[in-house]
């Protein structure tokens, strides 16, 4: 019986083991960690967005500038496959207003259990402690071990939340077709005043956020280092790139009418002005922090509001990375280039997406499809 190795216990990895398995293969993976699948529990922390039920194309063009390259695997594996797969592993689930589709648990364990349940039924044997060097060498309980698999799916993982397993070390193996890893869904810091202190932990509800031509309505917390959440990470990439963050605090009142209410609030202080207009708290103190300077009216401020944004936090605490490795460095099936027989899935590759469930879809997706090619290439041999 032919062997295959998988490098990585997350759900990209363990797709993969699952698909090489299928074909009949004598699976083991590798998992640096004492147990699987870290991250992935720690996502279903504030509840697994597992996938988002959208039209096709939409939901492949999330994926920005790596869409035609993830598109046949995201064809072959998109959110309805999603939805099914969890459905197999005991989990209903269900569509949040905003499409975004959760186990009905909301958490990872359950499913997870299930999988690895699966997974050892299929004759899977989970290696956990085994840390991949490079080539054939791990670093185990035992010491060090080699292990020469016939085919090989790498699934380490980006390079945030290292606690969690995913530390980009395997990025040295690779050189030249690894791209820089960068912070993507990362919150941003911010050089507070002192008046900013009561609100550290407020949520800014109902904003819309525009960076250059982008533009989401949506919220997000002020933190003490900062802003982060939902909205801000949906505006990471482009305030990364370098657009200025502006704020529309009230989103819902046309300028005119932003206009005519203050006026109509007269001769009182702006503050009270403000509180009139029923401007919460938090959206108060970010216009007294940030629209005291520049040009335009009150009004043109509570409606484009410019954020000065120090930097991006650090890449270890993104919720995902853009850059690893390079599309031109694999083949079609995900196969290295210049390592025949050594596929690669889950975020390892250089993607990247926005929250909402495109990351966990794209990890399974690709796992697939490595572990099928995978099979495929070593049954050939
Ligand atoms: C707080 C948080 C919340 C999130 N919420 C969501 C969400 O709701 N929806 C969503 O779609 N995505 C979410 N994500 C992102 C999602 O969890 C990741 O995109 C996904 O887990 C990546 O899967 P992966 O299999 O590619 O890598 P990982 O899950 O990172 O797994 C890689 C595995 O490889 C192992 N490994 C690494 N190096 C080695 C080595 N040298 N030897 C052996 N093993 C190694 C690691 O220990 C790890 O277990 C969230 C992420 C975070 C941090």
């Amino acid at each position: 019986m032919k062997q295959a190795l998988v490098i990585g216990a997350g759900p990209a990895g363990l797709m993969a083991a699952q698909e090489l398995a299928n074909a009949g293969l004598k699976v083991t993976i590798a998992e640096a960690k004492p147990s699987p699948a870290r991250k992935l529990l720690m996502a279903g922390k504030s509840g697994l967005n597992l996938t988002k039920d959208e039209p096709k194309d939409e939901f492949i063009e999330a994926f920005g500038e790596s869409a035609n390259e993830l598109r046949p695997m995201l064809e072959a594996f998109g959110p309805q496959n999603v939805k099914a797969w969890a459905n197999w592993l005991d989990q209903s689930v269900f569509t949040g207003s905003s499409g975004r589709v959760f186990p009905e648990a909301m958490k990872a364990s359950p499913l997870l259990r299930e999988w690895l349940k699966r997974l050892q039924e299929q004759g899977v044997t989970l290696k956990t402690r085994w840390k991949w060097l490079g080539g054939n060498d791990f670093e185990t309980p035992e010491g060090r071990v080699e292990f020469a698999p016939d085919v090989t799916v790498l699934a380490c993982g980006g390079a945030s939340w290292s606690r969690l397993g995913s530390d980009g070390k395997w990025a040295e193996h690779f050189a030249d077709s690894v791209a820089p890893f960068k912070p993507a869904n990362m919150g941003f810091e911010v050089s507070w005043s002192q008046h900013m202190t009561p609100h550290f932990g407020a949520p800014v509800k109902a904003v819309r956020l525009i960076a250059g031509e982008q533009e989401h309505l949506g919220e997000f917390v002020i933190s003490q280092r900062g802003i982060e959440g939902s909205g801000v990470y949906a505006m990471s990439k482009a305030l990364r790139e370098g657009a200025e963050l502006r704020l529309d605090l009230l989103p819902k009142t046309p300028l005119e009418e932003v206009e005519a209410r203050l006026k109509k609030a007269g001769k009182q202080s702006l503050p009270n002005a403000l509180k009139r207009l029923k401007i919460p708290a938090a959206k108060r103190a970010l216009f007294f922090e940030f629209g005291k300077n520049g040009d335009g009216s009150t009004a043109e401020k509570l409606k484009n509001l410019p954020i000065k944004l120090d930097r991006p936090r650090p890449l270890d605490e993104a919720i995902s990375v853009a850059g690893g490795l390079r599309f031109e460095a694999l083949d079609d099936g995900l196969m290295l280039r210049n390592q025949p027989g050594v596929f690669a899935a889950g975020e390892m590759l250089d993607w990247e997406a926005p929250t909402g469930g495109y990351l966990i879809t794209a990890c399974l997706a690709t796992g697939k499809w490595a572990g099928q090619h995978a099979a495929a290439w070593v049954n050939k041999t």
